[in-house]
């Protein structure tokens, strides 16, 4: 594809350091008599960086070394802040690569570093912890733990990151600043990622990306949205007690609760704005039936995909167990959020990072392959790096999944967080090349004049290539 050469002319102008760009007396090819390339990607004079990237993704051996280290996590599965193995596994091939960086983050996260290690900063995160459960999946590489297993995709995200760390360090002269490789323990607990923002590891950072696997979408494809995607998921636990004098059924207290909660749904919320309330226990009394317990316990949980509507319902849901315990002569205690029950705030795509990821998807993995995602039930501690409760971290980012349904295999596929889960590894360097990709050209964007129109930036970065005639 060729250039028109006015355009060629703009981008020019508009890729160089704010300092030399207003030099009106330097050529192009010049900046204070120096040489400089027009073409970041002179090295790699005969492919577009799109194709760079793919190239490096996808070639045999980067593609096995990326699904091996799949498999060898998934071999040794390990639960929130345990993933000790793990993350050694990640020390040693950032090693290998001579990539540099922090550990242990949130005692036993890893955050790497490529490119200048100067500002601008960009991040992309993969989560790396396994879940309580025993595989039944019978592979040459199953679980070697009882009871525990990679049925997440959790394994499959920090090869996938890892990759990105191969390419994005192949292209580390070129990155117009710094991309923070961010592998997070503990996400299904919903602990991980606040940890690791205590421990600072976003500070300064202006972007943050985040891929997960879904076999909702056909493998390769991109899924993902703008604004409300992922729902907030809330705990909540009560004690309800009953008075002794004049004794008090909390027996009573608490069914009254439960009716009352459902009417939270169905008669108090927005139909359109969904959100859901479940009590999921309920426990209380013995085989003494002529006994009336001391007290009761219900717990359950709590979605929704607004943060108005979600934090509205945790407030509520405490108001109503209270509430109707005093009407039947009790008292209760709601935990809303005690440390076993963390609240994981609703996952909303910032605009301007879900424009980005959809344009380089589109790029990367072609316009046919990117799609709206509809709004998703699950939650994601990812959440907190967009909005931390309580805290001024507010990252622009977006969270997107990378679609994996096979359909050679559908019949072997499972739902994450069945002991039947297995993941199409041929993904895996597809998310390796979205990654590098979201970063490296987020940069460029973060370090491009502010009236460029990025459209152009895209276009110009990853799908064309200059002819030699206008390489330095
Ligand atoms: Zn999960
Ligand atoms: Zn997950």
């Amino acid at each position: 594809m060729h250039f028109s050469h006015m355009i060629l002319i703009t981008l020019t102008f508009l890729l160089l350091p704010p300092s030399s760009s207003s030099s009106s007396s330097s050529s192009p090819e010049t900046i204070n008599n120096q040489p400089r390339c027009l073409n970041p990607f002179l090295q790699h004079k005969n492919d577009s960086l799109k194709d760079y990237i793919l190239s490096l993704a996808n070639h045999v051996d980067t593609a096995n070394w990326i699904k091996n280290i799949r498999r060898e996590i998934h071999e040794y599965p390990e639960l929130a802040f345990e993933e000790i193995r793990t993350s050694s596994v990640i020390r040693r091939e950032l090693d290998k690569m001579s990539i540099g960086y922090r550990w242990p983050v949130a005692r036993t996260g890893v955050v790497a570093f490529v490119g200048s290690g100067l500002p601008p900063f960009v991040a992309l995160r993969a989560d790396m912890d396994a879940l309580p459960i025993q595989e039944l999946v019978e592979w040459e590489h199953k679980s070697k733990i009882d009871g525990k297993m990679h049925a997440c995709g959790h394994d499959a995200h920090v090869a996938m990151l890892l990759g990105a760390a191969k390419i994005l360090k192949q292209l580390e002269t070129e990155l117009q600043g710094t991309v923070i490789l961010i592998f997070q323990p503990a996400e299904e607990t919903g602990e991980g990622a606040k940890e690791m923002i205590k421990e600072g590891v976003v500070e300064k950072v202006e972007a943050i990306f985040g891929l997960h696997l879904v076999l909702s979408s056909d493998s390769g494809v991109v899924a993902t949205r703008e604004g409300e995607f992922l729902a907030g998921c809330g705990c909540f636990k009560a004690v309800i007690h009953g008075c002794m004098i004049p004794p008090q059924d909390p027996i009573l207290a608490v069914s009254a609760s439960i009716l009352s909660l459902q009417h939270i749904v169905s008669r108090e919320s927005d139909p359109l704005d969904t959100p859901v309330v479940s009590v999921a226990m309920v426990r209380g009394g013995s085989d003494d039936l002529n006994v009336i317990p001391d007290s009761v316990s219900i717990a359950g949980t709590y979605r929704a995909f607004s943060k108005k509507t979600f934090y509205a319902l945790g407030e509520r849901i405490q108001e109503v167990i209270k509430s109707q315990s005093l009407v039947y002569g009790c008292s209760s205690v709601v935990d809303l959020e005690g440390n076993e029950f963390p609240r994981v705030p609703p996952t909303v795509n910032d605009k301007r990072i879900y424009d980005h990821v959809i344009r380089v998807s589109n790029l990367i993995v072609g316009e046919g392959n990117v799609e709206i995602a509809p709004v998703f039930m699950g939650s994601e501690d990812f959440a907190f790096y967009m909005d931390m409760d309580g805290d001024d971290v507010k990252i622009p980012g977006c969270m997107a999944f990378l679609g994996m349904k096979n359909r050679s295999i559908l019949h072997h596929q499972h739902s994450p967080h069945s002991p039947y889960y297995t993941v199409d590894e041929d993904v895996l360097p597809t998310g390796s090349a979205l990654h590098a990709a979201f970063a490296y050209t987020y940069l460029l964007i973060l370090t491009s004049h502010p009236s460029t129109d990025h459209y152009y930036i895209y276009i110009y970065m990853l799908t064309t290539y200059l002819p030699n005639t206008y390489l330095n």
